[in-house]
Order: structure tokens, then sequence, then C-alpha cells
């Protein structure tokens, strides 16, 4: 016997505003985590809002061709137009030592893809995104109840972030540990991404600096990690990268961690599983869930109520694996 309409797995930021979309229409909803909401990534991310995949434009484009990156980054951008709680600063990119070579390109490709940027002295300024009051967006997805145990329904989202609940995801997504240090210095006007976008440095909540990073302190590089425990060699290398870009970052005041979803090819999975359209998949982030989570949640709740809609871009959709 069906118990619901839609169940929706996952309240982290993309099933809470899938679930909240539906509920909003009149659709019976049932919106299920047994760590309860924001129990995910989403209640440990910093509130660093980009305006396009976190990759270098050239790089971006030249994955993707010119018209498929433009059209991803026109979806992102069009989303933060209705980012709840989003201070629209910009992005700086600090560019390491390595990736100078690259700046020329990534300049001449920001502005063919419709990406506005302009050079400044340690890299370049993002004309877009910026930083988001996650209490003010957190408020915004309050919707239904969340439920520990699941039912039967008549259409399941799986919104479960680094956790591939759906069998369909089980070869696609891989968790990945990110952490976050905390400084009591002075907090960052502009939001900073830096070495390969694999840190990134923000305000914190209360005041104070936050850098959040992975990928290059351990050998494995915290590819497959599904324990939220901090990594002693990643705050470390996080407070040293600090140190050097911020002489007055203060004293450290906390620590803490959480897994992220990365898919195969390092883009979001979104839409109905292939031969199984009751089962819709709406996932793999990564470490840009602001930038993709809520309007890859919006598309969906278009299409499950049938909205006229253009879905999301066609690296985004899940047909890429048909
Ligand atoms: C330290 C850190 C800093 C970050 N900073 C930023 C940032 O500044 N900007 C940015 O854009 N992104 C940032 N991110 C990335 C961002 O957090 C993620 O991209 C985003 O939260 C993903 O949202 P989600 O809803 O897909 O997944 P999650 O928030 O992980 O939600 C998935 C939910 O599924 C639930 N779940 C698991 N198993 C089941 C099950 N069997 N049944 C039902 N539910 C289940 C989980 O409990 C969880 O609540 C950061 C991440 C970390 C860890």
């Amino acid at each position: 016997m069906l118990e619901c309409e839609v169940q929706v797995h996952g309240a982290g930021w993309a099933g809470l505003a899938i679930a909240k979309g539906l509920v909003d229409a009149g659709v019976h909803v049932r919106l299920v985590d047994p760590a309860g909401p924001l129990g995910g990534a989403s209640g440990r991310a910093l509130g660093l809002a980009l305006p396009t995949h976190p990759e270098h434009p050239h790089r971006l484009e030249s994955g993707l061709g010119t018209t498929a990156a433009a059209a991803l980054v026109a979806f992102i951008r069009a989303g933060l137009d209705v980012l709840p709680g989003l201070a629209r600063v910009g992005v700086d990119w600090r560019a390491s030592a390595q990736e100078e070579g690259e700046l020329p390109l990534a300049l001449a490709a920001a502005a063919r893809i419709g990406l506005g940027a302009t050079r400044t002295a340690e890299g370049y300024h993002l004309h877009d995104g910026g930083v988001v009051d996650l209490v003010a967006l957190h408020a915004a997805l309050v919707g239904p109840p969340v439920h520990p145990v699941a039912v039967t329904a008549e259409l399941d989202v799986y919104a479960t972030g680094a956790v591939a609940l759906d069998p369909f995801l089980a070869d696609k997504i891989t968790p990945v540990r990110w952490q976050s240090v905390r400084f009591d210095g002075p907090a960052l006007a502009v939001p900073m991404v830096s070495q390969h976008a694999t840190v990134f440095w923000t305000g914190g909540r209360g005041g104070g600096l936050v850098a959040a990073g992975a990928r290059w302190a351990t050998p494995h590089m915290e590819i497959g990690e599904a324990v939220p425990e901090p990594e002693p060699r990643v705050t470390a290398m996080l407070e040293r990268l600090t140190r050097q870009g911020f002489p007055d970052a203060g004293a450290v005041t906390g620590v803490q961690a959480g897994i992220v979803g990365e898919s195969c090819d390092g883009l979001p999975i979104v839409g109905p599983v292939p031969g199984r359209p009751r089962a819709i998949v709406c996932t793999g982030f990564g470490i840009a869930g602001l930038a993709y989570a809520l309007p890859c949640a919006r598309a969906v709740v278009d299409g499950i109520l049938g909205r006229p809609t253009t879905g999301v871009p066609a690296p985004l959709r899940v047909t890429r694996f048909a």
C-alpha cells in the first residue's frame, strides 16, 4: 500500500528545497532523514556561494565546450538570483604559484562563458556570487516535518548527498571529507577560493575567519572517507595555508568535518533514473552546494509538478549515463 505521493530521502539543502517546493504546491510529501534536518554536509558548510562550477573557467570550457559551459554558468547565476540571504560581494580567486600561467586563459574563457571577472593582484575577482547568511537560508528552507524512517511512496526522490542510497548511484557517487578551521581574527569582506578550489576562506557566522578544504594533506586526499571526524593533517595544512595568506588570522577556535558527495565526472546528477521514472536523484554537488543544490531542487520540483521547465543543463542530467 502506498503511504504518500512523494517521498524525499535526505534533509540537506537539496532535499529540504525539494520537499518545501512540493508541499507549497499541495503535494503530500514525506521527508525522511535518520539524522534529522541538516545533519549532513549542509549543516557544516560555510556560506561561500560560487557563481560557477568550482574550477577555472577555461578548464570548465575545455571540459564541456563553450555553449554547454555558458549554459551551466547561466543556470547557476539564475539560482543565485533567488538564493535567500545572499550578499553579492563576488568571490576572489587567489591563484597559487602553479596557477599563475593559467590566469590569462581563465579571464578569456570567463568572458566567453558569461562570467564577469576582473584581474586582481593575486588572481581574479568573480563579480557574481558571494556570502550567504546561512541562518536566513535555513529559515527559508523549513518545510514539512522530517521522519527517521521511510515508507512506500508513489515516487521517491534521493537527495542523500554522499550516501548512494539508490543503487543507480552506487558507482557514481564517492564520499569526500572536507573540513573547516575557525580563527578569531578579522573576517574577510569578500570570500576567497584558492589552491585549485581545494581551499576556501570566508567570514565566520559570529565574526572571525573560516578556512575549509581537503584534497591535498593526506595520501588519499580524503576521498572515500565517510566519517565526519577532522583529520589532524588536514587541520594542520589548513592552518598553515591560512597563516601564510592571513598573518593576522588569530587563534584557532574550532575544527569541524563533513562529508560531501562527489560524482564520478565531478558534476551533479539530477533527474529520473533511466528505466525507473519513479526514482529521481538529485545529488553530487561536491563543494559547490550553494551554486547547485537549490536550482537543481527547483528543476526537480518543476519536473514532478509538470511545470514548463528547461530542467537542468545537459551536463547535469542523469541521461548522460543512459
Ligand atoms: C566543511 C565544509 C564546508 C563547505 N562549505 C561550502 C561553502 O562554503 N559553499 C558551498 O556551496 N558548499 C559548501 N560545502 C558543500 C556543501 O555542504 C554540500 O555541497 C551540500 O551541503 C550538499 O547538500 P545535499 O543536500 O546534497 O547533501 P547533505 O547536506 O549531505 O544532505 C544529505 C542528507 O541525506 C541524509 N541521508 C543519508 N542517508 C540517508 C538515508 N538512508 N535516508 C534518508 N536520508 C539519508 C543525510 O543525513 C543528510 O542530511 C561545504 C562542505 C563542507 C563539509
